[in-house]
């Protein structure tokens, strides 16, 4: 059976096709919106939930194709600042901003929190429309917000993110270590193992 990832990102489409291929996922042959000619496809991220984003995205290319699709969403909820920026992490600093203008908004708006206070999470969720029902899958990766960058690898706010039983950044890992723990790795496993159940 076909299955749509609606994602551009190709770093996404071969983290879950690694995942399809270790769990022996053979049934479901994984589509890019590239494989249908959607590359082009835009769809601006208006809801106020992880949940609703991801469900936005995978409902509008379910209703494009026919085809059933998923598709991701993430999230950096910070405690100690109400759970943000959440929803808005890729443009916390502002509509226009980019990573390391987030990572620094971070760093300030915590630089006087202390140590016990820095306890945040990632969330992923994936959203799964077929027949246009949706199924939603989560992975949460906790860990804590440090007081200054460390790191070069990854992206976002991986310099300065620490997950819980660790003491390296998520940008001072190696990508495959992070790859095993991470939010969207739990998240896309879990959305296999519901494949593979149904
Ligand atoms: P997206 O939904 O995957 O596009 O993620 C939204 C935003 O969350 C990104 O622009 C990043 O700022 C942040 N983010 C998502 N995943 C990660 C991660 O694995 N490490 C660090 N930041 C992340």
């Amino acid at each position: 059976m076909e299955i749509i990832f609606a994602t551009s990102n190709i770093h996404k489409i071969a983290e879950i096709d690694a995942i399809f291929k270790e769990m022996h996922c053979n049934s479901y042959k994984l589509l890019s919106l590239n494989d249908v000619g959607l590359n082009d496809l835009f769809i601006d991220e208006t809801e106020d939930s992880i949940e609703g984003n991801a469900e936005l995205k995978a409902s509008v290319v379910y209703k494009l194709t026919g085809i059933p699709s998923f598709a991701d969403d993430t999230g950096l909820e910070i405690e100690a600042l109400g759970g943000k920026p959440g929803v808005y992490s890729s443009r916390f600093a502002g509509e226009n901003c980019d990573d390391s203008e987030n990572r620094k908004l971070v760093l300030q708006l915590m630089k006087d929190f202390p140590d016990a206070l820095r306890t945040a999470r990632f969330k992923t969720v994936i959203a799964y429309v077929n027949h246009g029902k949706t199924k939603l899958l989560e992975g949460i990766c906790k860990g804590k917000i440090i007081k200054e960058e460390r790191g070069k690898n990854g992206f976002g706010y991986d310099s300065i993110f620490i997950p819980e039983g660790y003491k390296l950044t998520f940008a001072e890992m190696e990508p495959h270590l992070k790859n095993q723990i991470s939010h969207r790795s739990t998240a896309f496993r879990k959305f296999v193992n519901y494949l593979l159940s149904e």
